[in-house]
């Protein structure tokens, strides 16, 4: 069964009510990043497509569910869409194509799907969701960037996105300017993610566990598995990045998977499956929130990707 979750039947009126308590809430709840723990995540009303729709029904067989729900739809109108695993329990959110010329990833989560359509037996009591491909146009034509030139791993309204974008900035004018963008903080606002890994490519030597966030424990437990680095910076700045977005600001333990570029899809999946089962399995010792001495860095020091 899909499910849209953009919303597009709501009338005006619904949507100005919710979209002015989303906001009222938004400003009840406000605390300093510091002291704020990976729940409830409120976004602005610009920055979603709709209010909360149903949860969504489901094919279920006794033992698992596959739903596919559309979070959106791209420039040229391809859905961005999510595939849900399992009823019940924790949350993880497993993403590719945010960069469509690194297909690898895209291709991981692939293989990732299928496993799961075959193994039941790996969320009987936790749910997993996957969107292969944020950036569906990008992954169309092999390109980093959407249609609109913009990167979408800089387009996220992260407390790093910069209030002057300057020329060089390819993360668009203002945050969440993508649909691609607004798709993915849909799907977290609403399926509420205890972590999340999202996968990426770059050239080898350079690839690794990166994690933004309190995720210093699920880095290390997947390199335990891949064999890959656990890397708390990538060395270089990433202004309105997913990973400052969701692991600095919104505190949810968040893994940039970066594989090596040149390895083959297969060759990565072989490396990586436990690794991303492993991090599927875990379960943050202090549910996900703030703990002293195993966070990716401060605001200001917290690059990647
Ligand atoms: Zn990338």
């Amino acid at each position: 069964m899909t499910i849209r979750m953009d919303g597009r039947s709501h009338s005006r009126g619904r949507r100005a009510l919710v979209a002015a308590v989303a906001c009222l809430t938004a400003i009840g709840c406000h605390r300093p990043a510091t002291q704020q723990p990976a729940r409830q995540i409120v976004l602005p009303p610009e920055m979603e497509y709709s209010p909360p729709p149903p949860l969504p029904s489901s094919r279920a067989t006794a033992k698992s569910v596959e739903e596919i729900i559309v979070l959106g739809t791209s420039l040229e109108r391809r859905p961005i869409e999510a595939m849900v695993f399992g009823r019940r329990g924790e949350m993880t959110l497993i993403m590719g194509g945010f960069h469509g010329n690194e297909s690898t990833g895209v291709e991981l989560c692939r293989s990732l799907v299928r496993y799961l359509r075959e193994h039941p037996e790996v969320y009987p009591d936790r749910r997993i969701a996957i969107i292969p491909e944020v950036n569906p146009d990008g992954v169309a034509h092999g390109t980093r960037a959407n249609r609109n030139g913009v990167d979408i791993n800089r387009n996220f309204p992260a407390s790093n996105f910069p209030t002057r974008p300057s020329g060089r900035f390819a993360g668009g004018r203002r945050p969440a300017s993508e649909a691609e963008t607004r798709a993915v903080l849909t799907a977290t606002r609403r399926l509420q993610p205890a972590k999340i890994v999202s996968i990426h490519s770059i050239a080898a030597g350079r690839h690794g566990n990166n994690y933004d966030g309190p995720a210093h424990a699920l880095a290390t437990i997947m390199s335990r598995h891949n064999g890959y680095p656990v890397l708390p910076t990538m060395g270089y700045e990433t202004p309105g990045s997913f990973g400052t977005w969701a692991g600095v600001d919104q505190r949810i333990p968040t893994i940039t998977l970066e594989l090596p570029r040149n390895v083959s899809p297969a060759r990565c999946w072989e490396v990586n499956r436990e690794a991303i089962l492993a991090a599927v399995r875990f379960v943050p010792p202090d549910g996900g929130t703030l703990r002293a001495g195993a966070d990716s860095g401060s605001r200001a020091t917290a690059v990647g990707k």
